[in-house]
């Protein structure tokens, strides 16, 4: 039983269509029908009227290709984080010449509101003000879901283009799409479809930026992808493209208010068992994502896993970097968002640990 916060475990309907014939993506018109009906059902689940685009890649791919469509050398973003993934973004800016300013919260914080207000105000008095900004959504290795509002607002008050990884959110989740000018998706997390794919909900704003300026990579370019109504850049991945589509098909079909509160539902039964089970949570209730759980245990949480996957045959996962060995992580999402599942999981975690 996969149970870890990606890749989660795909359910039967999306795992039959891989099976089938595929159509040929550059010649056969019905690839060209499937992929408009994902990237318009992408538009119900991300609730935007912003193009969406499904690049073949893991959604790395779509962390890299929403920075170098971007970001051009010489460039000041603002990288605000409280975890790895939010940490990351600096390296990718780098990596395409940019400069970033990272102004990093600690792991079990939310964002600094004020040290980003003070950065944004000072490159701006230094005449040098940020172009575009990156930030995460749900910080899935320490659980954390971050409240992106207030500072989309202060982005958009000073025309800095944001740039968002709602990789582990989307789906499962409300995001605030309409506020973000790049905000990407995976197809292994909240989707339940295999890894292979990334979203990204593209703002008029962030095309016309994209136009503007001369790419500095090709292969990693949302730009090529704006319209496809004449054919793809090059060969999609049409097994991918087919299994997505299925899967975002049967979320649209739940209703997509249902899906979040299903994913309400396991994150709290998964909080109350670990409360019993007197397992804190990392971080606090406030800001733990619908979409997974991790608990804090400390210098215990790779022993736990192992033990529970070889006596009780569920893969969950550890923390990442310094704390792999003191979070336990659950990933109740997508499919895997079920009272049932989650039920089975904790009992698992209780016959160990009692
Ligand atoms: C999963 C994930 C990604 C994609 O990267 P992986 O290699 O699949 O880990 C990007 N951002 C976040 C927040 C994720 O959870």
């Amino acid at each position: 039983m996969l149970f870890t916060p990606g890749p989660t475990a795909v359910p039967p309907e999306v795992r039959d269509i891989m099976a089938q014939p595929q159509p040929n993506p550059d010649l056969d018109p019905t690839f060209g029908e499937t992929y408009a009906q994902l990237t318009a059902d992408l538009q119900t689940v991300y609730n935007t009227d912003h193009d969406i685009v499904v690049l073949g890649g893991e959604g790395i791919l779509g962390l890299e290709a929403a920075v170098a469509s971007i970001v051009e050398p010489g460039d000041r973003v603002l990288c605000i984080s409280n975890g790895r993934y939010g940490d990351g973004f600096a390296d990718f800016v780098t990596a395409y010449g940019g400069e970033p300013t990272l102004i990093s919260a600690p792991y079990d914080s939310g964002y600094d509101l004020d040290a980003i207000e003070n950065a944004v105000a000072a490159a701006a008095a230094d005449g040098a003000p940020f172009t575009a900004a990156t930030m995460v959504h749900c910080e899935t290795p320490t659980g954390t879901l971050n409240d992106l509002t207030p500072v989309l607002e202060l982005l958009k008050e000073h025309t800095i283009l944001s740039i968002v990884d709602a990789v582990s959110s989307v789906g499962g989740t409300p995001v605030p799409t309409d506020r973000i000018d790049i905000c990407l998706g995976g197809s292994q997390k909240c989707f339940s479809a295999p890894p292979g794919l990334t979203t990204a909900a593209i703002s008029d704003h962030a095309w016309e930026q994209m136009e503007k300026r001369n790419p500095t990579s090709l292969y990693t370019n949302f730009l090529p992808w704006k319209d496809v109504s004449e054919g793809f850049p090059y060969t999609h991945l049409d097994v991918l493209v087919s299994a997505l589509a299925v899967a975002v098909d049967r979320i649209v079909t739940e209703g997509v208010e249902n899906v979040y509160d299903r994913h309400t539902e396991a994150a709290d039964r998964c909080r109350e068992r670990g409360s019993e089970l007197r397992l804190p949570l990392y971080p606090d209730t406030e800001r733990s994502s619908p979409t997974v759980t991790a608990f804090y245990l400390p210098g215990n949480a790779t022993s736990i896993q192992k033990e529970v996957a070889e006596s009780e045959e569920i893969v969950l996962a550890t923390g990442l970097g310094e704390l792999e060995d003191d979070i336990l992580r659950i990933g109740h999402m997508g499919y895997n968002a079920d009272v049932s599942k989650v039920d089975q999981v904790m009992d698992a975690i209780a016959n160990i640990i009692e």
